[in-house]
């Protein structure tokens, strides 16, 4: 019997670039887990397919697929409805393969609360520490803005807490091998393996 795969959470905040990095990890040498394509209502972009990029239903579909308890989480971001379809996630988990999600903050706290195993990273932008002390040695904007985007800031750093791993996206190939660390580190921790380890001691017999 294989062990169960491993669920992996990347969120963060908007405009971060959580899509570029997912991109480049499906795109990079590493390749040892399966993305959850995510269900949504917003309009298909130019050169997207379906069952690729998002399964694209529509709003009565994605509710009916809530009452029917399919969906993991979901979110409303922008006007849409944004989920991970549960099915795909437990089969892929049960064949003992990792599953990556890319999703909002909303969905990855959805997701802490009924998966506590899953490992959680929060993709930071680089220049999060700086912001305050950046806008004002730009000075192109004025105080109130400079005081609301460090406002957005300190939510962001708050909704960090939340996560087990905060990684600087400053550069695409950079973050991707940080995460892909975190994934490999994360398999050899003991909690993960204690099951495995049992197992042999208790067919371990020892002859004296
Ligand atoms: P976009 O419309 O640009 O493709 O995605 C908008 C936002 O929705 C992004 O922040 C993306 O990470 C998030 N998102 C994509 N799929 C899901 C999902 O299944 N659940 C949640 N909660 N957010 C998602």
């Amino acid at each position: 019997m294989h062990e169960r795969g491993m669920l992996i959470v990347l969120s963060g905040p908007s405009g971060v670039g959580k899509g570029t990095v997912r991109q480049a990890m499906m795109n990079s040498g590493y390749r040892d887990f399966k993305y959850s394509v995510s269900m949504t209502t917003r309009k298909m972009r130019p050169g997207e397919v379906d069952g690729v990029d998002y399964y694209f239903r529509t709003r009565e579909q994605f509710e009916q697929e809530i009452a029917d308890g399919g969906m993991l989480e979901y979110a409303q971001y922008v006007d849409n409805y944004y989920g991970t379809p549960l099915k795909y996630v437990n089969q892929t988990l049960d064949e003992g393969k990792d599953v990556l999600l890319e999703i909002e903050v909303n969905g990855a706290m959805q997701v802490r609360a009924k998966c506590p195993d899953a490992v959680f990273i929060f993709l930071t932008p680089p220049d999060l520490g700086e912001l305050k002390h950046r806008l004002e040695g730009r000075g192109t904007d004025d105080e109130a803005t400079i005081i609301k985007r460090v406002r957005k800031a300190v939510g962001e750093v708050k909704m960090m807490s939340n996560y087990d791993y905060a990684v600087v996206n400053d550069k695409v190939p950079l973050a991707v091998e940080r995460i892909e660390n975190i994934i490999k580190s994360e398999h050899l921790r003991v909690t993960r393996v204690m099951d495995r380890y049992t197992n042999m001691l208790e067919h371990t017999k020892l002859s004296d």
